[in-house]
């Protein structure tokens, strides 16, 4: 985009006058970035209305999604646009800088990498005129913020549209009318554009707003009871208010479920109102012009909602309504958890949706007519329905009426195929696929770590990996070249230093540029393993202080991670983690050689800085449990090493960039399963006696919970299992102490620290495949069959 300075600045300073009453260097800084929004936005507005158009009018691709964890959208757009040097010069011009938008609050409208992944589809598709467009919740707050109290979790909610979403926009004119059986609300649609790279075609992200069909009640207000007077006000914004609410209770399950359907419904009505404008009312057409992506299971209530506007509205049967379903949907699986498969009573359906419950039955019906035809026995047909014993698996009736379905990353899609859905496989081999996650190098390089980018750049003569990023593969001979190296490790150092005096002010922690920075941040779950983390923490430290462990490099532990508000054990890790970190920093005889940090409210924003200044990637989940993962790929574009688990995208991390320069350790898959049988992690303890001293720091009176009980339930679970959970279910203390022998060899690796620059360097240099441009390439052409828009307008 062209925006010249003068016309800039004077745009600028006219907007301020006429929003705010102010001058530029009177405005704040929200102001000023609501105004630059305002701006941009403006001068967007005719590539939006074309890519709109180019959209419809070809076949397009739609991604349901619970969670879109965007982030700041500001620093983005301006580098998509090309515009952050000329936005920069501007304010500087009054005394303010880009640098000042670090203010501005992240859009936390997911839980982690599920809703992270939905953003960087979105950039990707933009960018490759590709016709993607989003839909998910507009809730009013996201994923709550973190601090910590005594080194105890605490959350407060996140207002982030406190200061007015400046890169949204409210469309009331396409508010849709969503209907429960005890309430009617208002789905109203909010759209923020994604500005592709260097493109002009622009994706639409729509966000539904829930709110009542009426203000408030005026004949109780005039009554003067005014709590009734909104109750129905409330009722209705309720459905938006929170992301995933706790669903503990039967009342936060009716809201859960109300909030699937409420933005399926919206999005439907949408998508079926826009497909009438452009191109007709012959319904049963919409399978060629439409495809729909369900991110996990949480959409899944859209197929029946489909089949219910497509019957009653729009005069179609049941048979044509599903097999246009079965054409439009396809299914992502993010998860082989069985407590994350998700499944409702049917009692609490029928008390909400009843009309969806009655076509999910007959789904259902069709599904075991047709196994039955297939001489499946009444046992394996159990296996295979949507309704069994009272309860609707959103997995299944995703899966059947899909055309596709895939795993996120090779060995997933495997133990799918061969373990958690093998029933689904053997009936259906054809509808399987494999889409190895990506992040966007726009972000997740370009512009979280611009150093590297231009040294990138500079180097190849060229800037084609910002999209096309295998083109990064013509690095690599540059890993023998000495000046080469040596810039590349001037510019960690200089990014080191950066967080450093970040984390300085946030966190009140002054950490040591020169040390090893060994980073694990990702949601706070028992299968991610930073027990396993904490755990060889304190076994180092012992053993430096015995004497044991010599020749220690200095080392600085950074963890970042949000615990569920109800999660009690992920709770009780994040407490001993901050009690480490307080036994560990404040010893005389080792404060010099670890360190540790727990950083609070890791959010996009923050993977930012941490991913650029990092050596090493933890990336340790027990083999088999994390799908894919997507923080480990940004940590390789920007030149770390994998310490990890042969689980998830870590197998493929490794086949790209080699065994010899990342850190695998612990057990595999295939052993796992027959380990576990026999596993005895109380043997463990008994026997070694190093393993046995940490554990029992969480008993022993070492480190203290705060009377909290947190610990002992902590040490209970690993030694003797809890409620119905086997004994350390996720073999920290089978891995341990694998674990500790490759942390222990890259110590002493990365004291050679020209050797080691290399390792970081051949990492960088072989993430190529970990674009979520090559993800959305292959979903385009595997699964959804569509062509880039030309955007010739
Ligand atoms: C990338 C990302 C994640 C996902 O991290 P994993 O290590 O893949 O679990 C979670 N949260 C944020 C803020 C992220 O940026």
């Amino acid at each position: 985009m062209t925006y010249e300075k003068e016309e800039f600045l004077s745009d600028l300073t006219r907007t301020l006058a006429l929003d705010y009453d102010v001058t530029p260097e009177e405005a704040d800084i929200y102001q000023i970035h609501y105004a630059v929004a305002k701006l941009i936005l403006g001068k967007l507005s005719h590539d939006i209305h074309k890519s709109r158009d180019a959209h419809n009018e070809n076949r397009r691709a739609c991604y349901f999604s619970a969670e879109f964890l965007v982030g700041r959208a500001v620093y983005n757009n301006l580098l998509c646009l090309g515009l952050t040097d000329t936005v920069d010069e501007v304010l500087k011009t009054f005394g303010r800088s880009i640098a000042d938008f670090e203010e501005i609050e992240d859009a936390a409208l997911g839980n982690g990498g599920l809703g992270r992944l939905a953003a960087c589809f979105l950039d990707s598709a933009a960018t490759l005129n590709l016709p993607l467009d989003g839909y998910g919740i507009r809730y009013k707050y996201g994923l709550f913020k973190q601090k910590f109290e005594n080194g105890f979790q605490t959350e407060i909610a996140d207002d982030w549209n406190i200061h007015g979403g400046a890169w949204s926009r409210r469309c009331e004119k396409d508010t849709v009318r969503v209907e429960f059986a005890d309430q009617v609300v208002n789905a109203v649609p909010y759209d923020m554009p994604i500005v592709g790279y260097h493109t002009k075609n622009v994706g639409n992200l729509r966000l539904w707003q829930a709110e009542s069909l009426t203000p408030f009640d005026f004949n109780l207000f005039n009554a003067q009871q005014y709590d009734n007077a909104v109750r129905d006000k409330n009722r209705a914004e309720d459905i938006s208010r929170v992301l995933y609410p706790n669903d503990d209770t039967w009342e936060g399950k009716v809201l859960r479920l109300k909030q699937q359907y409420f933005f399926c419904c919206a999005s439907i009505t949408d998508l079926l109102k826009d497909y009438k404008k452009y191109h007709g009312d012959d319904f049963s057409q919409f399978g060629k012009y439409i495809t729909i992506q369900l991110n996990d299971t949480h959409p899944v209530i859209a197929i029946p909602e489909l089949v219910r506007q497509l019957t009653r509205c729009h005069g179609l049967d049941f048979e044509q309504a599903l097999g246009i379903c079965h054409q439009v949907f396809n299914y992502t699986n993010h998860t082989i958890m069985a407590e994350a498969l998700e499944k409702w009573p049917c009692d609490l359906m029928r008390a909400v949706v009843p009309q969806i419950l009655d076509i999910i039955m007959q789904i259902n019906g069709l599904l075991s007519e047709e196994m039955r035809y297939m001489k499946l026995t009444g046992e394996e047909i159990g296996r295979l329905q949507i309704i069994n014993d009272n309860m609707v698996h959103m997995a299944r009736l995703a899966i059947y009426v899909s055309s596709y379905t895939n795993g996120v990353a090779r060995i997933h899609t495997e133990i799918l195929k061969r373990d958690a859905l093998k029933e689904w496989y053997l009936v259906y081999p054809e509808r399987f696929q494999n889409k190895t996650n990506g992040v966007t190098q726009r972000r997740w390089f370009a512009l979280c770590n611009p150093e590297l980018f231009s040294f990138v750049c500079e180097t190849l003569g060229h800037d084609r990996v910002t999209t096309l990023l295998k083109e990064i593969k013509a690095m690599e001979p540059y890993a023998d070249d000495d000046a080469a190296l040596t810039r590349f490790m001037e510019i960690k150092r200089a990014n080191k230093e950066r967080l450093c005096a970040f984390i300085e002010t946030k966190e009140g922690v002054s950490l040591n540029p020169d040390s090893m920075f060994d980073i694990q941040v990702k949601r706070l779950h028992e299968y991610k393993r930073q027990l396993l983390n904490a755990f060889s923490i304190l076994y180092l430290y012992y053993g430096i202080k015995e004497g044991s462990i010599t020749d220690f490099y200095p080392t600085t532990f950074i963890f970042g991670a949000k615990s569920a508000p109800g999660y009690r054990r992920a709770k009780g890790i994040i407490k001993f983690i901050n009690e480490i970190a307080n036994l560990v920093n404040n010893d005389p005889q080792t404060k010099d050689l670890l360190k540790v940090v727990f950083v609070t409210n890791y959010n996009v924003s923050y993977a930012e800085k941490l991913v650029a200044a990092a050596d090493v990637s933890v990336q340790i989940s027990t083999a088999g449990t994390e799908a894919s993962g997507t923080g480990n790929m940004k940590f390789m574009i920007n030149g770390a090493v994998t310490l990890g688990t042969l689980d998830g995208a870590n197998v493929e991390i490794v086949e790209e960039a080699g065994a010899e320069n990342n850190y695998i350790f612990g057990a595999k898959v295939e052993e796992l399963s027959s380990i576990m049988q026999t596993y005895n992690p109380k043997g463990i303890y008994d026997c070694d006696e190093k393993i046995r001293r940490v554990v029992d720091t969480l008993v022993n009176g070492t480190l203290n919970d705060g009377g909290s009980g947190l610990f002992r339930e902590i040490y209970n679970s690993l030694l003797y299992g809890a409620g119905w959970t086997r004994p350390d279910n996720y073999y920290v203390l089978g891995d341990l102490n694998s674990f500790i022998e490759a942390r222990l060899r890259l110590n002493r690796d990365y004291q050679d620290r020209k050797a080691f620059a290399k390792k970081c360097f051949i990492n960088m240099a072989n993430s190529g495949k970990f674009s979520s441009d090559r993800t959305i390439r292959h979903y385009s052409t595997d699964i959804w069959k569509i062509e880039p828009v030309k955007t010739d307008w």
